[in-house]
């Protein structure tokens, strides 16, 4: 199932990519509150088709950024200090000034059942993702064009967004 889903996802993305980049080109500067009923079903759409415990593809092939209270919350959980919680796992990069993990697939990631080892008390920026639903849209939207390259769930919802403008103009 898993493999099927990120399969089918890699040929949708060859597809779809160009056209679906330029159509968040087209709305990353005035997407707003008007649009929030359109998201919203286009969310429903997304999360209809997609399930995360069958891809966990942002945890493979992504990192988190890790704010300082991420990395004393999940220490602590972990029963280690900050200090020896960066020297296992992460690496600060100055590009990004971020603390970020070390490796890929994250840590923290089972492998086996897709879950995350250390969900209760994970990254702020992991219970964020994918950022569909984020206030303001003008601030996150422009993120779906990197992101439809790994996460199915924003690929479907952009694209059920697409087809819900392309309808409400044609109304
Ligand atoms: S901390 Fe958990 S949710 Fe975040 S990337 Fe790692 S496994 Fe995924
Ligand atoms: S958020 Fe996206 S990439 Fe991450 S597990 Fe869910 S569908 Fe996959």
């Amino acid at each position: 199932m898993a493999n099927n889903l990120l399969r089918h996802h890699a040929k949708e993305f060859q597809k779809n990519r160009k056209r679906l980049r330029q159509f968040i080109t087209r709305n990353e500067d005035t997407i707003s509150e008007k649009d929030a009923p359109l998201l919203a079903d286009a969310e429903k759409t997304a999360w209809e088709k997609v399930n995360c415990l069958d891809c966990a593809n942002c945890c493979k092939v992504m990192t988190p950024t890790y704010t300082k209270a991420d990395i004393e919350r999940i220490s602590t959980y972990l029963k280690m200090t900050p200090t020896e919680f960066k020297k296992k796992w992460l690496v600060y990069e100055r590009e990004s000034r971020s603390w970020v993990n070390k490796s890929r697939p994250c840590q923290f990631l089972d492998l086996k059942t897709n879950k995350c080892t250390i969900y209760e008390v994970r990254p702020a920026d992991c219970a964020g993702f994918p950022h569909l639903q984020k206030r303001p849209f003008k601030d996150y939207f422009y993120l779906h064009k990197q992101n439809i390259e790994y996460c199915p769930a924003t690929m479907e919802m952009v694209k059920k967004f697409e087809e819900l403008k392309k309808q409400q103009k044609k109304a």
